[in-house]
């Protein structure tokens, strides 16, 4: 394989299409908005997902298809998968794209979630507040991100709509929340990195420290629950699992099949960072060391962070991302940095 089509020009895709030139791979990106990550990829595509022509042109310049978005209509994936194969597979997608599907595929195959009740429509809200009670979340299926289309519902008299088919689930009192990021190859060999504590603020991941400070037996039991998941969906690929930590044991949150924001650590704490864990696995080539090195903390630089970064450049040990987007806009990522605190 010599090149690699990512679907998404955001600053995942950006991450990406640098991990692949070191490897001496090309990148195409096709992105139907703005794209950070056209910048650094020898091609980009800005055409919408419902562009046949451009979509035919994309797959036939690539050799293998991956993506950094999980979002991509169902008919633009039918025509690439019919010129290029993708990865992580489809079912992949379609699982992590639907909470309902997500959900109900992690309890078929023995893991905990928080209960959840399907709500199809506004006037099922009231049953499913009944059967799950409150405190909950309703969630939209499809399409949230950063807390984005979510309500909660903290009194079983408050019944406000998502306005989307949604879930509602139960709310966990969590102790912590973390995150497995986790590699499987085609052949089947998996790599997982350590979990990292993830602190959220309105929604939003702030922060991620590795080590996450947590006995062995729930790090061990999260990195296991991972590869049980990358294993049932025959995953190629790198994948994020965001995990509960409870009295009860762990409980998972959802999943990305992709890079993941809570994996940045990774590019100051490895040798072989999740950008090229990606790289490799879609390549068809074997998986690198991810051991952690060292002690990380990942801080995102949201909206105005970006005052702060004369101040960071300046700071010892700092490893500073910015993903070239323009302007600093209240709850936009505009990049982060890694902190190494070991
Ligand atoms: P992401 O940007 O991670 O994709 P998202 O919009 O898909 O976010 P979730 O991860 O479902 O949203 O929820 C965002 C945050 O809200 C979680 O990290 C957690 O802090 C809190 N949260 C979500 N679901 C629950 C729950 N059932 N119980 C308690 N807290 C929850
Ligand atoms: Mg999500
Ligand atoms: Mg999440």
């Amino acid at each position: 394989i010599r090149s690699i089509g990512i679907l998404g020009g955001g600053q995942l895709g950006r991450m990406l299409s640098v991990a692949a030139s070191r490897l001496g791979l090309r990148c195409h990106i096709y992105e139907p908005g703005a794209a950070p990550a056209g910048d650094v990829a020898h091609a980009l595509t800005t055409a919408p997902y419902d562009d046949e022509a451009a979509l035919r042109a994309f797959a036939e310049s690539v050799d293998v298809i991956t993506y950094e978005f999980e979002n991509v209509p169902t008919s633009a994936l039918d025509l690439l998968e019919s010129i290029r194969p993708i990865r992580p597979n489809r079912r992949a997608l379609a699982v992590s794209q639907d909470r309902l599907t997500e959900k109900t595929f992690l309890n078929e195959i023995g893991l905990a979630t928080a209960p959840f009740a399907d709500v199809p429509s506004e006037r099922d809200l009231a049953t499913a507040v009944e059967r799950i009670g409150a405190p909950s979340i309703l969630k939209t299926r499809r399409m949230g991100y950063d807390g984005k289309g979510q309500v909660r519902i903290t009194d079983p008299g408050q019944l406000e709509w998502t306005g989307a088919p949604s879930v509602l689930e139960g709310f966990v009192d969590f102790s912590a929340e973390i995150s497995v990021i986790i590699a499987r190859a085609a052949d089947g060999q998996v790599a997982g990195f350590d979990p990292g504590l993830n602190v959220h603020e309105g929604g939003i991941l702030r922060t991620t420290t590795v080590p996450c400070g947590l006995p062995g037996k729930v790090t061990t039991d999260a990195v296991l629950i991972a590869a049980r998941i990358a294993n049932a969906l025959d995953y190629v690929g790198v994948m994020g699992v965001e995990l509960f930590v409870t009295p009860a044991g762990l409980i998972v949150n959802e999943i990305a099949p992709r890079v993941h924001n809570s994996g940045h650590w990774t590019q100051a704490g490895c040798a072989v960072d999740q950008f090229e864990q990606h790289i490799r696995a879609v390549a068809g080539l074997p998986l690198g060391d991810g051991k952690r090195h060292a002690d990380v903390v990942m801080e995102n630089l949201i909206g105005d962070d970006m005052n702060r970064v004369p101040e960071l450049l300046a700071s010892p040990r700092t490893q500073i991302h910015l993903y070239g987007k323009g302007e600093a806009r209240p709850g936009r990522k505009m990049g982060h940095v890694n902190r190494i605190t070991s």
